[in-house]
């Protein structure tokens, strides 16, 4: 029977022992009885997503997950604007925006007062702009943040950033990295552009309500993070996958689009926090397998504990995870025309001690009915450290799963 792949990835899982939790990891001191059903069922191991003791970022780690390595990572920008569903393409410039209030040649707020409200209009008040033969692509993320893509021929992504970081300085000149005459081009363009964008915001009738109703008017734009996208192969057509990608924070959905994954989210009920509505989550991940045969199911709660240094939080996020998981087993049986491969994974380590990713390795289970059955029954960063699949880095874990898809090449004869 043809196999299917459904990963599910805790965002940051990994840990230390933690003092609070009588010197054991979030993960070996929660109640987990569905992660550890998983682990009995299959193969445990540990990965290093990169190499052994590198730290990696949310973007790379699922970009290793989703079948590239370090070489191929092309930086922030791009992968927020995939997360904002621009499609780049090879070439590209993106940038990282801020909507920001300008007064009197000088930046007022670097976030136009928080702004919430009004950005998709102010964003598509400058997306499609043009400036010599560059189209500016812009568009709106949460709160005042935003994403400019410049697009057209010879353009770099060594220039300086628009924003000064700081109030009260003017908007910073751009100026090239390099030598280059590529990098020379791009900060002359992308000048006359923010100063465009400024013409065309403070015109903007919704600027003009908000200085009306003593808000700070959203009048300039400002850069920061140029990322030139590279010529990369989309994982799904590399592999001839279906594959789709269940989760609702921009960055995980980022490195989905440009793997060439469907991308299955609802921004009502799934929030990227412990309050995320599992039951949709779960309910996307079976319709996603209906029609796709690599599914990845993201939760990110467990990092944002460690980031907060917050052992006990980290034990309740991981608790909601192991009843997603629980969820997904409960839909197994009714699961008919392929056989179901479980995979547990995380991007990183985020160790509550340590407040931010670390190198340390992660625990992974492959599991199924036709998987080799080792003698590990819990799911943590030390029995998988027992288990059957040893320990591995990113890349094999990733082509490990694929070849059960049969998706990999025989070499040899
Ligand atoms: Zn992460």
């Amino acid at each position: 029977m043809k196999n299917k792949v459904l990963l599910m990835i805790a965002d940051g899982l990994g840990d230390r022992p933690c003092e609070e939790l009588g010197w054991k990891t979030p993960l070996e001191a929660a109640r987990k009885e569905n992660l550890d059903r998983i682990a009995s069922w299959g193969s445990s191991g540990i990965m290093d997503l990169w190499q052994c003791g590198t730290p990696v970022g949310t973007d790379l780690g699922h970009m290793i997950l989703f079948g590239y390595g370090l070489p191929d990572y092309p930086g922030r920008g791009p992968i927020e604007a995939f997360g904002e569903g621009l499609e780049l393409q090879p070439g590209d410039i993106a940038l990282r925006a801020n909507f920001a209030t300008c007064r009197d040649g000088l930046v007022a707020d670097r976030r136009a007062g928080r702004i919430r409200q009004g950005t998709r209009e102010l964003a598509a008040a400058l997306d499609g702009m043009q400036v010599e033969d560059v189209q500016v692509l812009f568009k709106e993320a949460t709160e005042h943040r935003a994403v400019m893509v410049l697009r057209g021929p010879g353009l770099s992504s060594a220039v300086t950033d628009a924003d000064p970081k700081k109030e009260g300085l003017p908007i910073r000149p751009v100026r090239p990295r390099d030598g280059s005459p590529e990098a020379e081009r791009t900060a002359r363009i992308l000048d006359r552009v923010l100063v465009r964008c400024q013409e065309i915001l403070s015109q903007h009738p919704l600027n003009r309500k908000r200085e009306a109703a003593g808000l700070l008017p959203a009048n300039a734009i400002l850069t920061r993070g140029a990322g030139q996208m590279p010529k990369l192969e989309k994982t799904a057509e590399k592999y001839h996958l279906k594959a789709a990608c269940v989760a609702a924070e921009s960055t995980v959905l980022g490195a989905a689009r440009l793997a060439g994954f469907d991308i299955y989210t609802d921004p009502e009920r799934m929030t990227g926090n412990l309050d995320t509505d599992i039951d949709r989550k779960v309910e996307l991940a079976v319709k996603a397998l209906a029609d796709h045969d690599f599914v990845v199911l993201h939760m990110k709660a467990p990092d944002l504990m460690g980031h907060d240094g917050d052992p006990r939080g980290k034990v309740r996020a991981i608790e909601r995870y192991d009843a997603m998981a629980g969820k997904v087993l409960e839909e197994i049986p009714k699961l008919t025309g392929f056989n179901l491969i479980l995979a547990l994974a995380a991007d990183h380590s985020t160790p509550c001690e340590r407040r931010e990713h670390s190198g340390d390795p992660v625990p992974i289970v492959v599991a199924g009915k036709n998987i080799r059955k080792d003698q590990v029954t819990e799911y943590d960063e030390i029995h998988g450290a027992q288990g059957g699949l040893n320990r591995m880095t990113g890349h094999m874990f990733f082509q490990f799963l694929m070849d059960y898809l049969e998706v990999v090449p025989k070499e040899g004869n």
